[in-house]
């Protein structure tokens, strides 16, 4: 049985069963060992409890931390206080053993730096078990999120052949020889010769094919890695990501926060209701306010403010910011921040931002200047979704496109759907990782995918 099914199960006390998993601790004497048993199906182990004498010394000995074993024996209700039930062992088989004078995870109290240094190793910490369950968990709470609302999953390609979109460095595919490329009479690569016939690259958004679906399937969404060449080292960025985006016709500007507020508050109420004892445990070691805080989203509303309205705000703070604010330029972190932690402290989501600093595709204002687009900014993190109504106005797409020189013959197909049966639609992008961030309040980016790739690192 799993370690998480026998706590939890009252009937199995008395019954002889097997338990497999991995030793967090051994202690005791020569006549009685007791050894934490955790096969990662909770962040709570087992008690094993070994009649030492009964077996041969050389098991004993390789029942050190990191091993790994299966148990038969009786459960029984433990006498020590920190567990309901233990398991007495009758037979030990020993999977395979850690020699402790070479095995990294001993007892406790490595850094989070350190155990980025063995993310082979790092999923059997109480933590990362922890981590990687909520992310589990959120992922479920997606799909099932989308199921519920009538949203059909999209699956857009990861190997793209368009550079629009606008989003950040892409990272190229291509087959072509790196030391000796074909090369045109100019000089530049033949890419004609290339895989595909052309540059292809990874995405950095499923947006654009996303469009496309929810203008015949009315309401989609995409889930599934996207990939950015951006030279940021900040503990919120990684070089490959999980986005979600959904993406719905018929939906303006307002029914996109709507639905961005709903979802994130879903999410969030999912963790909470399922992810209990990791949520503690991540509290108990590394934030104190966490559960507090997640809780707090889920009772106040998101509070809606324009991009001009926020620049007023920052202007007249009188704070101090590294970047200067002034309407035209982009928020920074540290003016997300201020704005929901400081001013507002609450979630807040900004619209109708300048044009310029904008995608081509976000649905042109009346006013000339400013376009539907839609950030969400949470405590800790800064912008958490990034998204918009959509255009889908023909020819203002078409002058958009050609005002910021996108190669229009690539977009081709993009803009067919606003010349056959366009409708207004929206959606948005969440940040896997900026999720998983937040409701497990850890404090960096890579602590939250199981192997992270940041520039300079793509090991494991
Ligand atoms: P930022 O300004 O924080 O770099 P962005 O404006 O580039 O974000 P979008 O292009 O709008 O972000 O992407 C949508 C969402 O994807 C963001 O709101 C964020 O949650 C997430 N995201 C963007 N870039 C990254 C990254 N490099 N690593 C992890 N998540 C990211
Ligand atoms: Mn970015």
């Amino acid at each position: 049985m799993r370690v998480k099914e026998i706590l939890q199960s009252p009937e199995a006390i008395g019954k002889s069963l097997e338990a497999k998993g991995w030793i967090r601790t051994k202690r005791g004497n020569k006549n009685i060992v007791f050894i934490a048993l955790n096969d990662g199906s909770t962040i709570h182990s087992i008690q094993v409890v070994i009649n030492a004498p009964d077996f041969p010394e050389d098991l004993i000995r390789q029942l050190t931390t990191g091993a790994c074993i299966g148990i038969k024996g009786i459960v029984v209700q433990s006498p020590g206080k920190e567990q309901s039930v233990e398991i007495q062992a009758d037979d030990i088989t020993v999977y395979g053993s850690a020699n402790p004078e070479t095995y990294p995870l001993q007892k406790k109290g490595h850094s989070l730096e350190f155990l980025r240094e063995i993310a082979h190793l790092r999923p059997r910490t109480n933590t990362f078990g922890a981590i990687l369950r909520i992310r589990h968990a959120l992922a479920f709470a997606i799909h099932k999120y989308f199921n519920d609302n009538g949203f059909y999953y999209l699956h857009t390609p990861i190997i793209t052949g368009s550079d629009c979109e606008g989003a950040g460095e892409m990272f190229r595919v291509t087959t072509l020889s790196a030391s000796n490329p074909p090369v045109l009479k100019d000089g530049k690569v033949d890419f004609s010769e290339d895989f595909f016939g052309k540059e292809t690259s990874l995405t950095v958004s499923g947006q654009l094919e996303g469009e496309l679906g929810a203008l015949a399937l009315s309401r989609v969404y995409t889930f599934g890695p996207t990939f950015r060449a951006e030279n940021s080292n900040t503990p919120r960025h990684l070089a490959e990501f999980w986005m979600i985006e959904p993406e719905m016709a018929f939906y303006e500007i307002d029914d996109n926060m709507d639905l961005a507020e709903d979802f994130l508050k879903s999410l969030i109420r999912y963790a909470l209701d399922h992810c209990r004892d990791d949520l503690e445990f991540l509290q108990k070691m590394y934030d104190g306010e966490l559960i507090d805080r997640l809780t707090f989203i889920l009772d106040n509303t998101f509070e809606r403010i324009t991009y001009t309205e926020a620049i007023d705000i920052l202007v007249q703070s009188g704070e101090k910011f590294e970047f200067q604010v002034k309407w035209g330029v982009d928020l920074q972190t540290e003016h997300e921040r201020y704005l929901v932690e400081k001013h507002y402290k609450k979630p807040v989501m900004v619209t109708d931002y300048p044009k310029d600093i904008k995608a081509f595709y976000m649905k042109q204002n009346d006013d000339g200047r400013t376009v539907r687009g839609m950030d969400v900014l949470f405590p800790k993190i800064g912008e958490i979704i990034g998204g918009s109504q959509r255009e889908e106005n023909y020819d203002k797409l078409k002058s958009r496109i050609s005002e910021l020189k996108l190669p229009e013959k690539d977009l081709w197909w993009y803009l067919e759907t606003r010349l056959f049966g366009t409708a207004p639609h929206s959606g948005f992008g969440l940040g896997f990782e900026r999720l998983v961030l937040f409701i497990t309040g850890m404090g960096n980016i890579r602590d939250v995918i199981p192997f992270p790739r940041t520039p300079k690192n793509a090991e494991f």
